[in-house]
């Protein structure tokens, strides 16, 4: 691991080893195995930040009818109080009476899952929502009830970059998980 990396104007400090990461994702990976072993289960990654994630994660499922697919979270801004509204892109499978699991690099505030679960269910007729995160920063959470099933790890609320995460779109390609000096 480098001692410290630059990112764009920003210098970040080591945070957690690809070996650590690793460890948590094939131990994620060995439970949903498990879980949903009966499923048919469709994994639906949040691009851009998950790539990484569900590229290791998926090799490491072993229930042989998995499928994968790749949506974004579309902002719009929206005509209501709420202001930014957030719908699904690039979601060509249907979901109906399917097993889903959301693959997501991090969950912050919670808005883009909480509204990304409930389209889902919801909206497009899924039978059962899990949610699997690389990192979960449940101090920064802003919605109440997000069920998290399956999280990697837990981090207090530093801003960090690597394994498919960016800083103003650089740093993805970073093994390791880096944070942000202050
Ligand atoms: P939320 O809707 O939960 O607030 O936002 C989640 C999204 O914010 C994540 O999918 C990710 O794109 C971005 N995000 C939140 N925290 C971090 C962080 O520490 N580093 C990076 N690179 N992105 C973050
Ligand atoms: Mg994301």
């Amino acid at each position: 691991m480098e001692p410290s990396v630059k990112v764009s104007d920003k210098t970040f400090r080591p945070y957690l080893s690809e070996e650590q990461i690793l460890t948590e994702v094939r131990r994620v990976a060995a439970r949903i195995s498990e879980d949903l072993k009966d499923e048919h289960p469709l994994f639906v990654c949040v691009l851009n930040g998950a790539f990484i994630f569900a590229a290791d994660l998926f090799r490491m499922i072993t229930i042989p009818d998995a499928e994968i697919t790749f949506i974004r979270m579309k902002s719009y801004v929206g005509t209501e109080t709420t202001g930014k509204v957030k719908t699904i892109a690039g979601l060509h499978e249907s979901v109906v009476d399917r097993t889903v699991v959301v693959v997501e690099d991090i969950v912050d505030s919670g808005y883009t899952m909480e509204r990304l679960v409930h389209q889902l269910k919801d909206d497009l007729g899924a039978k059962d929502v899990r949610v699997a995160v690389l990192l979960n920063k449940p101090n920064a959470r802003k919605v109440d009830n997000l069920k998290i099933d399956y999280c990697c790890l837990e981090i207090p609320n530093d801003f960090i970059v690597g394994y498919g995460l960016d800083y103003n779109e650089q740093g993805r390609n970073l093994k390791d998980i880096y944070v942000v000096e202050d």
